[in-house]
């Protein structure tokens, strides 16, 4: 596979563009939070464009019979990590299915409306660039992911 320095500012930018009909038709409070400069990691853009586009439209799902929909969106470096972290304030995850979470066709949504494929793809795909993608409820009730992924060199 394709693996090149990739500015996760532009993934994040391209998938948030490619969202923006749903973003905007759900009226949702995206707040964004973003470094300075970029944070560059070792990957594929399309398929890290692809976890942002999946972590977002969950999270738009998620938010969609809230009063308030609110969903944030971060990216920070933390050590020599890139960490992005999509939160929303759904309901959050059953702790029962937590476990579940990533693995293949596991859904709770209802028939043909979601294949369950979205977030085992994410989960691939971030190992793949040997990082890892992580879930809790946030402590306010919503979901709240983690997608961690090494820095690449490139850096400055
Ligand atoms: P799909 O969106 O097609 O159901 P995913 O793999 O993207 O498949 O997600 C699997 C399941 O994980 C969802 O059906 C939902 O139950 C749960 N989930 C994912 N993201 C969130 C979220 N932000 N808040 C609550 N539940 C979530
Ligand atoms: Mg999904």
């Amino acid at each position: 596979t394709d693996i090149t320095p990739v500015s996760l500012r532009q993934v994040i930018d391209e998938a948030l563009l490619l969202l923006m009909p749903q973003i905007k038709q759900s009226a949702v409070d995206l707040r964004t939070s973003l470094p300075e400069g970029d944070i560059i990691v070792r990957g594929g853009k399309i398929r890290l464009e692809q976890v942002v586009m999946n972590l977002v439209s969950n999270a738009l799902d998620a938010v969609k019979n809230d009063t308030e929909p609110s969903i944030e969106l971060s990216l920070s470096a933390e050590d020599d990590f890139a960490v992005l972290m999509v939160a929303d304030n759904g309901p959050g995850i059953d702790v029962d299915v937590l476990p579940q979470i990533f693995d293949p066709f596991f859904t709770t949504k209802e028939v043909g409306s979601g294949l369950g494929l979205g977030l085992s793809i994410a989960y691939k795909i971030v190992h793949d660039f040997s990082g890892n993608l992580t879930v809790s409820n946030d402590l306010s009730g919503g979901a709240r992911f983690v997608m961690r992924l090494p820095m690449a060199d490139d850096n400055s």
